[in-house]
């Protein structure tokens, strides 16, 4: 069976790159009818936040990703690090070491001076003597003191570490007891029978200490699968600057989550060329070993593309829910499915679409100055004025095709082209030349309304 996991640390919010390795694992667990482990890895109890545990799962509900299993957090889980690190004690596979802070930082002088890498020097890998007067030990395990240590990485190939330049024996736990990174990662993917390690390429370096671990622990080496980082159009790792990195603020900014999942899954994976992806097909078609081996351009202009599919193609009764988060509410609107038919085409984002329509529902307070000079002529007024004339004697308007029909009529016996009166009646409506279909606004606000803003140009000019 097929298990995989993310572990995130609470150190801050979800991070799309996060979400990212997130998708990919659970769709590889899914994919092979597998487990997906949710994780918080907050040992490290100076930059935890019980907030951003919070916010991350949060962050799962929103785009629909679920976890097997309770929510794993390894603060509950020291009494087990201790545990396995007194195994490895008793085994002889693990040491205390009762160097202090002093020595080792007159050590790492040393070395520095000498132009070597700063590692410890195993000075109390045999030591079998008293624990020196008042010092606390930290436990450090028996790293290989040569050769290499190869990682078989799903995308990566073979990536061989030569021990001598990477590793030493290095701290399991601290004097305090409390376990390092590398080991409860290693410990727990082991113990929680994760096969399958996806994660970003930054932890590419941890792995050979994990490996480490494993070994001396006797656990079965998991596959490892290192995507490569989203960067920036300059080839840098993606920041802030660059755009929201924080997976909330895509809902905020009027995101759908089946677009932001379709964009990060296409963001270091492809198949042909395919770009629009469902979540049925992700999870038919994604296979880890496909994962690009080269960093991935985050491109704002693909998820707006995919947006705009998504919201185009999603039913409008979802949208009216999608749109109450941006402060619309259609739902007992009559006119809610025209709405939505007028709009749904248009927008590229959920906050635009909110927008739109908010504008198209309320009475323009100012004309567009630009607008006025370009399209409302001498002729305008006359023409509004029949057209005003034609809708009060129009009977049963309530489809956008029966004001079209109004507007035929109108253009037919003045003997004149659509725009002499489209430009105008435009300006009325929306209060400048761009916007929704005409006679979909129409239909939206109705006839009385309709005429009331053909009065307020009126008036103005
Ligand atoms: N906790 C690590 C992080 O948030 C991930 C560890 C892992 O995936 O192995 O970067």
């Amino acid at each position: 069976m097929v298990v995989t996991r993310f572990a995130p640390s609470p150190t801050g919010y979800l991070h799309i790159g996060g979400l990212r390795t997130a998708l990919l694992s659970y769709l590889w667990a899914r994919r092979n009818n597998g487990k997906f482990l949710l994780r918080i890895e907050d040992t490290d109890f100076s930059r935890n936040d019980e907030a951003a545990a919070l916010a991350i799962v949060e962050a799962f509900k929103w785009v629909g990703l679920e976890h097997d299993g309770v929510i794993e957090y390894q603060s509950s889980r020291l009494a087990i690090y201790q545990e396995y690190a007194q195994k490895l004690l008793d085994e002889g596979k693990a040491y205390k070491c009762y160097m202090s802070k002093e020595e080792l930082e007159a050590l790492r002088e040393e070395q520095t001076a000498r132009k070597e890498r700063a590692k410890y020097d195993n000075r109390y890998r045999d030591f079998t003597g008293e624990a020196p007067e008042g010092r606390e030990a930290v436990i450090r395990i028996k790293a290989p003191l040569e050769g290499s240590i190869t990682v078989h990485d799903g995308v990566k190939g073979d990536v061989v570490f030569n021990v001598a330049d990477i590793l030493d024996d290095f701290i399991i736990a601290r004097s305090d007891g409390t376990p390092t990174y590398n080991f409860v990662v290693a410990v727990d993917d082991a113990l929680m029978g994760v096969t399958d390690v996806i994660r970003g390429d930054d932890h590419l370096s941890n792995t050979p200490k994990q490996i480490v671990v494993y070994n001396a622990l006797g656990f079965p080496i998991p596959r490892f699968f290192h995507v490569p980082m989203i960067h920036n159009h300059e080839g840098k790792k993606l920041s802030k600057r660059d755009g929201a990195t924080d997976v909330m603020m895509y809902k905020t900014l009027g995101y759908t989550p089946e677009a932001l999942l379709n964009f990060l899954v296409r963001l270091g994976w492809s198949h042909g060329d395919q770009e629009i992806f469902s979540m049925t097909e992700m999870l038919e078609l994604f296979d880890p070993s496909d994962i690009n081996r080269s960093a991935s351009v985050y491109n704002v202009e693909k998820l707006d593309w995919l947006n705009s599919h998504y919201i185009k193609n999603t039913p409008n009764e979802k949208l009216c829910e999608l749109l109450e988060f941006h402060g619309v509410v259609l739902i007992s609107h009559d006119k809610r499915e025209i709405i939505l038919d007028a709009i749904k085409e248009r927008a590229k984002t959920l906050v635009e679409m909110a927008a739109l329509i908010t504008e198209m529902l309320t009475r323009p307070e100012v004309f567009d100055e630009a607008a006025l000079k370009k399209g409302y002529k001498e002729e305008s007024k006359a023409i509004l004025e029949s057209f005003a004339e034609a809708l009060k004697n129009a009977s049963e308007l309530h489809l956008p095709s029966d004001y079209h029909h109004v507007m035929e009529e109108v253009v037919g016996k003045l003997e004149i082209g659509f725009g002499k009166i489209g430009q105008p009646l435009r300006i009325a409506l929306m209060g400048k030349l761009s916007g929704p279909g005409l006679d979909s606004v129409m239909a939206i606000i109705g006839v009385d309304e309709t005429l009331a803003r053909i009065d307020a140009l009126l008036a103005h000019q």
